[in-house]
């Protein structure tokens, strides 16, 4: 190559397409606050959902980014609208289950309910097929080996369901870091939240409270490792209530959880429009085609 030529997208690591996905659930139902807010109160709760959806559904659209977003079957329940909101704007719509129960606390026919459950509402109120799922705080590990089997039996595509690192709530440690067939004979893919290795240890790199605690930078040079050095997708995901220094405060809650739900609420959005800015992303579906191919083509050779 000559001086003159340009470098390519694809030379310079800038065109892989990362996979961008929101785990849509409000404020009152994440795993930190479930020991203090009673899922029967749930229905009573200032609802802050829709207006958060929509403010990032703003964000994506101004940086011309399409997500994934993997939605609670609750929450479609209450907010068809929303549902259809996200399919019109040229994102794909996904599952996050029915109420946020972990995977690891449920046997595989309240799974198989659960998740099948979730899906019709999900597909009633937006009129699509829906192929993707994410298991609520990652919680698809080596306790439910019959996870897999239950999403291959009803037909999803892919799940975006393990987070690969050790933490102290969730996390499996020995799961591959990129996309893999967790089950013989059976199309089902499961892609991995993203980690970067650092002195030969995995990291937490793909979002959560790390990105909104972590300076900026940490996320961008993870992202680059893993594009760059690997050559490999990313996948980065958040929750709409991370955008919402607004939201109501939940008292009673252990100091560990409040202190990793707000902080840096109110820097989030601007965080995430650098990010969104900064990289190529793209939906889980057409990614999950794309690493299928990608998986397909080494077998082959
Ligand atoms: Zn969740």
């Amino acid at each position: 190559m000559n001086a003159a030529t340009p470098i390519s997208q694809a030379e310079a690591g800038g065109a892989i397409v990362n996979g961008l996905s929101v785990d849509v659930e409000d404020w009152f139902q994440v795993g930190a606050f479930e020991g203090v807010i009673e899922r029967d109160d749930w229905g009573s709760l200032t609802d802050r959902v829709d207006r958060n959806v929509r403010q990032i559904l703003d964000m994506f659209d101004a940086a011309e980014a399409k997500a994934t977003f993997f939605a609670l079957g609750w929450v479609a329940q209450r907010h068809g609208g929303l549902m259809r909101e996200i399919v019109l704007r040229g994102h794909e719509l996904a599952s996050h289950g029915w109420d946020h129960g972990r995977v690891f606390r449920m046997d595989r026919e309240t799974f198989a309910a659960d998740i099948s459950r979730a899906r019709q509402v999900l597909e009633d109120a937006a009129g699509v097929r829906v192929t993707g799922y994410r298991a609520p705080s990652f919680s698809i590990d080596q306790r439910t080996p019959w996870a897999f089997e239950v999403l291959a039996e009803q037909g999803y595509a892919y799940s975006s369901s393990v987070a690969p690192v050790a933490h102290d709530h969730y996390g499996w440690a020995e799961a591959p870091r990129f996309a893999f067939r967790p089950l013989a004979g059976s199309p089902l893919l499961e892609i991995p939240v993203t980690t970067a290795m650092f002195a030969g240890k995995r990291l937490a790199a793909g979002g959560g409270g790390f990105f909104r605690v972590i300076p900026y930078g940490f996320s961008r040079w993870a992202i680059r490792q893993v594009n760059c050095r690997e050559g490999r997708p990313a996948i980065f995901y958040f929750h709409p209530w991370e955008i919402d220094p607004g939201q109501p405060r939940v008292a009673g809650a252990p100091l560990r959880s409040r202190l990793r739900h707000y902080t840096n609420l109110d820097r989030m959005a601007g965080k995430l429009r650098q990010l969104v800015r900064e990289f190529a992303w793209g939906r889980m579906d057409l990614l999950a085609a794309s690493e299928a191919a990608r998986i397909d083509g080494e077998a082959a050779a």
